[in-house]
């Protein structure tokens, strides 16, 4: 069957792409264990663009790279949880499911384009092998897609980005490139991991409105990670924020960021510039992520937290603020009676 004939299957607005339940793993280590993920529980559904957040260490990444089995495999234990995506078990598929859904049902999109480009070969030979893999079209329609997809990117001389070597591009043209080839197969899902750090403010934002773009045009739910709150605000339907390899808060972006619940969602808000005056430094988070081969009992965020109580010595569990919207926050303030955390406080 020619794969060029078949149109994607779109998700209905209720179809879930990415589930991932209780999920815990465990990197060994020598005389220790990394416990990375500790009970991570999130879903992507058709056509969102969701935001995972959190500071190095917090398991977003490790997150990401499970999802498309990309982690090395004698490298980690599962310990609980399942991850499906499109209803596929990923933690149970044969490695020869995962090529069919790496690149096809799910692309991915790494901070550096160098990384995941080959360096001595043009880009258009690298867009040919990838569509020619994946829709098994003939190299005359494979260049012609590859050219109306560089197009389609804003790219205004296909051919001659065609005929580059990636080192002779910019870093923005480099991504744009990377983001034509993650929609070449048309996945129903794009994991974006921190895809325009290495870009300039300015190119970082055209690159992440392109993506969101040609994501809504195409039904394409988007899986951004990213230790940058503006981003989030700025381009998520909803955000998780992540520490020590565990949710703490989720909603809808507009929610979190207007009424966050847990004080390390508050730390990461405060970070943002327009918390400060212009010329003042950005406010930081004090402390550090825990070692997470030594994760201390109750709540991990405990010795960085302003309003740490005798009560968070016992881990906090996921609680609701709002069923209707999806608004949850592991943290025992949900409790008190003050429940909204200024701020400004
Ligand atoms: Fe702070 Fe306690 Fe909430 Fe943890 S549970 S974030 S220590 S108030």
């Amino acid at each position: 069957m020619n794969m060029s004939s078949q149109s994607p299957v779109i998700a209905s607005s209720r179809e879930s792409v990415l589930s991932i339940d209780n999920l815990r793993i465990e990197f060994p280590a020598y005389r220790s264990t990394v416990k990375a993920l500790n009970g991570v529980s999130l879903e992507v559904k058709a056509g969102e663009i969701v935001g995972v957040i959190g500071e190095s260490g917090s398991g977003k990444s490790v997150t990401a790279m499970l999802s498309m089995r990309l982690l090395p495999e004698r490298a980690y234990e599962v310990k609980s949880g399942a991850l499906h995506i499109l209803g596929r078990d990923m933690l149970a598929a044969p490695e020869k499911d995962l090529l069919k859904v790496r690149g096809k049902d799910v692309a991915m999109i790494f901070q550096e384009p160098m990384t995941a480009l080959n360096p001595t070969r043009r880009i258009g030979r690298q867009m040919l092998d990838v569509i020619i893999h994946h829709q098994q079209l003939s190299r005359y329609d494979a260049r012609a897609k590859a050219i109306a997809l560089l197009r389609d990117m804003h790219i205004a001389d296909p051919e001659q980005v065609m005929n580059s070597y990636p080192f002779e591009l910019s870093g923005g043209m480099r991504q744009r490139v990377m983001i034509a080839l993650a929609f070449s197969c048309d996945p129903q899902l794009l994991i974006a991991d921190e895809p325009t750090t290495a870009l300039d403010v300015t190119v970082q934002r055209q690159v992440l409105l392109l993506l969101r773009e040609k994501a809504r045009q195409r039904g394409t739910a988007i899986l951004l990670i990213t230790h940058d709150m503006a981003l989030v605000s700025q381009f998520c339907d909803r955000v998780y924020v992540m520490y020590t390899g565990a949710v703490v808060e989720q909603g809808t972006t507009a929610e979190v960021m207007a009424d966050p619940r847990h004080p390390y969602t508050k730390g990461l808000l405060l970070g943002l510039p327009e918390q400060v005056e212009p010329g003042q430094d950005l406010m930081t988070i004090p402390g550090q992520v825990p070692n997470l081969s030594a994760l201390p009992e109750g709540c991990t965020f405990r010795d960085r937290c302003g309003y740490a109580m005798p009560r968070c010595a016992e881990r906090p569990p996921m609680q609701s603020l709002d069923s209707e919207t999806g608004h949850q926050s592991a943290c025992w303030l949900v409790e008190t009676p003050r429940t909204s955390l200024e701020l400004q406080s």
